[in-house]
């Protein structure tokens, strides 16, 4: 149906600068015919759509021209922030020279010098990339990579796969069911079988409480390998696990060795280990990859993201030699499998000029100097009363809110509502900063700045939190 002009954001001065009555009309649009994801809708039909329309740097502006921090990088995506010509400009030079072209029996200079790019910074023996353009196909990829290399390789009987409780892996039907969020899983049911979930690494609530660090590693690592044990060895394709788990608040690994041993567990058992680092790639941890940081040794990367810091969309699964030597041995063999867009000229060409930012600017050396500081900033508001928790890694963080501090006692489901939703999600836009509330495990507020981010943003993020949360407590 024709609504009349749509023209409201091209029909200003300058780009992204939207008069009262642009912002008013977008309003109206976005509430007639946008459908917003994993967005409650209905919510809506009375309250302002919030409507960003440009960035600079670590900061965006919404339609009404209100400024804010973005405390989340769009969604774990803008590593090298907002507003970077040199990107725009390498983008619009590619779509000029060849806007498309697919990697289906074919492959573009882009493709092929991010694919060499990746193969060079990646760990190890993780040479061959498979472009994808979201990290929910990332992940499908990956899973059904390592069903049909097992498969070629003489193990049809390997198919089934172990994930994570809570984990948030995407939203394609493979991708979903690797996941371990009941919530998201269940409008979709049934899902498709062979998928299990072993406990995370949650060291505020572990899944075995009173142990020691070192303990609970090794409890956690006999979990996962009585699962492949219980299930059959020779059924299992693979272990799919974050770097540091998004979904339940970002959960660190209890020990230095923990990943370590996971490697030892899928490689006595022919076992896949697939590191998704959909938000854990490029810097987010102070390292290139996530797998660095923990010092372990992946078969796949799944990610996407960062990879371009959203200026284009693109996806990757960064795969060991091993993973194609069979493919490369018969000829007549294909990974059956393909995106049209996956491995897009524009979003490779852009993959390759994020990475140039990152590597010229010292832009992971800025999170390696940054992210303790980062975790002390949040570990310093543990004075209020509903902190219960602050933890993550590198400019990925989160504070877990607890009615009791001292018993660790949840909120119920109407308080975790009020406060995330009604107090502290509203209260930390009006102080101008973006920030991520979640309960999909535990309630938690979540902070994955722009890597560029220096200690002026980290401390406001602090700061404006130290207000939220004081008068969030207050409220109890
Ligand atoms: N895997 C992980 C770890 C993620 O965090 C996400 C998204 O946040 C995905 C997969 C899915 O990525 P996308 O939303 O690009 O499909």
């Amino acid at each position: 149906m024709r609504t009349t002009s749509t023209d409201v954001s091209r029909s200003t001065a300058r780009p992204g600068e939207i008069p009262p009555d642009g912002a008013d009309r977008l309003q109206e649009l976005a509430r007639r015919h946008l459908w917003m994801h994993f967005t409650k809708m209905g919510h809506f039909q009375h309250a302002e759509v919030p409507t960003i329309v440009r960035g600079q740097g670590c900061n965006v502006w919404d339609s009404r021209g209100r400024q804010y921090l973005d405390g989340l990088s769009g969604l774990f995506v803008s590593q090298i922030g907002y507003g970077r010509h040199e990107l725009a400009a390498v983008a619009a030079e590619q779509a000029e020279t060849l806007h498309y072209y697919p990697v289906w029996s074919h492959a573009h200079p882009p493709a092929i010098e991010l694919a060499t790019r990746l193969a060079d910074l990646a760990p190890g023996d993780l040479n061959r990339v498979f472009f994808t353009v979201s990290g929910s196909e990332a992940v499908e990829s990956a899973l059904k990579l390592a069903r049909q290399y097992h498969r070629v390789t003489g193990h049809p009987g390997r198919y089934k796969v172990i994930s994570r409780a809570t984990a948030y892996h995407g939203v394609t039907l493979g991708a979903l069911a690797i996941t371990g969020v009941p919530a998201l899983r269940e409008p979709f049911e049934p899902m498709p079988g062979g998928f299990f979930k072993v406990p995370n690494t949650n060291q505020y609530r572990p899944a075995f409480p009173g142990l020691s660090d070192d303990v609970l590693t090794d409890a956690l690592v006999a979990t996962l390998e009585q699962t492949i044990l219980t299930e059959g060895p020779e059924t299992v394709a693979a272990v799919f696990m974050e770097p540091v788990q998004n979904a339940g608040g970002c959960l660190t690994p209890p020990t230095p060795g923990y990943f370590r041993k996971v490697r030892e567990v899928c490689d006595r058992h022919g076992v896949l280990l697939v590191s998704d680092e959909v938000i854990c790639a490029f810097g987010r941890l102070g390292r290139m990859f996530g797998c660095e940081r923990y010092d372990y040794q992946p078969d796949i990367i799944t990610t996407a993201k960062g990879l371009t810091s959203g200026y284009s969309p693109l996806g990757a699964a960064i795969c060991s030699d091993r993973l194609i030597e069979p493919f490369l041995e018969d000829e007549s063999l294909a990974f059956a499998h393909g995106f049209t867009f996956g491995g897009h000229p524009v979003g490779c060409a852009v993959g390759l000029a994020n990475l140039d930012v990152m590597q010229r600017e010292h832009v992971i050396e800025n999170v390696a100097a940054n992210g303790e500081y980062f975790g002390e900033l949040l570990a310093g508001l543990r004075d209020i009363p509903i902190v219960g928790d602050t933890r993550g890694d590198g400019y990925f963080r989160a504070i877990e809110i607890v009615r009791d501090q001292e018993t660790k006692e949840r909120f119920d489901r109407a308080d975790i509502e009020r406060l995330l939703r009604g107090t502290i999600a509203p209260r930390m836009v009006e102080l101008g900063l973006i920030a991520r509330v979640d309960d999909r495990g535990d309630p938690v507020i979540q902070f994955a700045p722009p890597l560029i981010a220096g200690r002026d943003e980290l401390e406001q993020i602090a700061d404006t939190m130290r207000t939220v949360l004081t008068e969030a407590s207050a409220q109890i």
